[in-house]
């Protein structure tokens, strides 16, 4: 049985019916990773022996009538998601032994679903990167093709999704790391409303933008996720009430959706491929009963710069707290405490972090605030206006999720050229809205993806227009040869 191929309703039914037991379920995926994970290094921790356990226990339940709604279900969580079972290293030396004493409010719920925990995900050092090189544990490898990136932060959930490692994995977009990485590798990743999932133990890069999501193959999966993580948190301050049932929202049908068409989208330089595969998107949800306007939005080429502004700014503040201290990483060998601060963290961090951290502080000091980070904050306002004004217009906004097929290995020698890869993902984060990235097709044999933006807490209708979309195309169902 092709169980790594299954959607989670399948295999839901497949464990109440007893057609296989959580311990079933979870050596199959464990044999997979042994086999797999050493071509493609996905993940930075694995232990058969907790996943085995934790599936006696999902077992044990089940015999006792106690289950929870995923039951038995494996996932993967991206290694800056606290879990007291394995490591939280943030893909950095920083953090490399660290294990959190607490979890973090998405792995109690998962925890509490009944969900077995497989192990943690590769990703771009402190969610830092769109192609997981700037990882501390090394690249991982595109399963679509060994030579490309499977995009960042999140490249070590996308990865293992695409390998099916496991069903489902969470991923976190800060300015695009679950959607550029979902695009690279052939999957359906949902970036959820700001407030939507508690942030309460996820490891802060700019705390204003960082949302989990979830990232599989298909809406009808992130659906089962989000009925788990999405719940509100006292526990982050952030957090909002946002009580529906996205898998019943899935079957309703389709609202008479109007989806707006950015009008400036021909400027952005868009690879042929992918502007073929925006046009056949178009028409696949025309089909299905889409109607679309154009419109005009300035939002896109204003978020890039706002956004290596903003999110600098809040890591510099958030990863102070690494001076070998309090967690993490320790240099040996000084003399004084201000050396013992410098040399743990020149020899902590890699040199994307230390980019952020020293634009950041530049950003924040005396006499530039005003030009920089006051100037993004306002123009966040400005972006945050637009948005709205246009969602008195359409339901949706349609974007490619990236301009470009996936890309090689050291294919940027200048890291801002890298940053304009996030074009289209970034406003999303800014003004707080949900969008999710679908498979929509293929440049030769690498992925692409498309991305709707909808309004604040329609997340269930992104969900619901993405699953009719699926339910009309197969991108979602094509694997990577060899996988
Ligand atoms: N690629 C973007 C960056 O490098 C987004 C990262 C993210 O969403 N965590 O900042």
């Amino acid at each position: 049985m092709d169980l790594h191929l299954s959607s989670i309703k399948k295999l839901i039914l497949l464990l109440e019916n007893r057609s296989i037991s959580s311990l079933e379920l979870t050596e199959y995926f464990c044999n997979r990773i042994e086999q797999i994970q050493p071509n493609i290094n996905a993940l930075i921790s694995y232990d058969r022996d907790i996943a085995i356990e934790s599936a006696k226990q999902s077992d044990q339940r089940r015999s006792k009538q106690r289950s929870g709604p995923l039951e038995g279900i494996p996932i993967l969580q991206k290694d800056l998601i606290c879990s007291t079972k394995y490591t939280t290293t943030c893909g950095s030396k920083m953090l490399k032994d660290y294990t959190s004493p607490y979890n973090s409010y998405v792995v109690n719920l998962c925890d509490a679903a009944g969900m077995v925990e497989l192990g943690k995900t590769n990703m771009d050092e402190f969610a830092m990167g769109s192609s997981n090189e700037t990882s501390y544990f090394g690249n991982v490898l595109n399963p679509w093709d060994h030579s490309k990136v499977p995009g960042g932060s999140s490249g070590g959930s996308a990865a293992a999704i695409a390998a099916r490692l496991a069903p489902i994995a969470t991923g976190s977009d800060t300015g695009g790391s679950i959607r550029q990485p979902a695009s690279f590798c052939n999957l359906t990743g949902l970036k959820p409303t700001y407030g939507a999932v508690s942030r309460y133990g996820l490891i802060a890069f700019a705390s204003s933008l960082d949302q989990i999501g979830p990232m599989a193959q298909t809406a009808e999966d992130c659906a089962y996720l989000m009925n788990v993580i999405c719940r509100k948190d006292v526990k982050d301050s952030t957090s909002k009430e946002y009580d529906i049932d996205f898998t019943q929202e899935l079957d309703k049908k389709m609202d008479k959706i109007k989806v707006g068409i950015p009008k400036q989208i021909s400027t952005f330089n868009l690879n042929l491929d992918v502007e073929n595969a925006f046009m056949q998107t178009k028409r696949s949800l025309e089909n299905i009963g889409a109607e679309f306007v154009d419109i005009d939005i300035n939002s896109f080429e204003l978020g890039l710069p706002a956004y290596y502004i903003i999110a600098p700014a809040e890591c510099s503040s958030n990863l102070a707290r690494y001076n070998g201290a309090l967690f993490g990483y320790r240099a040996d060998d000084s003399t004084t405490l201000n050396e013992m601060y410098k040399n743990s963290r020149t020899e902590g961090f890699g040199d994307e972090v230390k980019r952020r951290i020293i634009t950041g502080t530049f950003v924040l000091s005396k006499g530039f605030q005003g030009q920089y980070y006051k100037k993004a904050l306002s123009l966040c306002m400005d972006l945050r206006n637009e948005f709205q004004k246009i969602f008195k217009q359409c339901d949706f906004i349609l974007t490619p999720t990236v301009s470009i097929p996936p890309f090689s290995f050291n294919a940027y020698t200048n890291p801002v050229e890298m940053y304009q890869s996030d074009l289209f993902t970034i406003p999303a984060n800014l003004c707080g809205l949900p969008a999710i990235s679908f498979q929509s097709g293929f440049s030769d044999a690498l992925p692409l993806g498309m991305q709707l933006i909808g309004n604040h807490f329609e997340d269930h209708r992104l969900l619901n227009v993405v699953h009719h979309f699926q339910q009309n195309t197969d991108w979602h169902l094509k694997t990577p040869k060899d996988y």
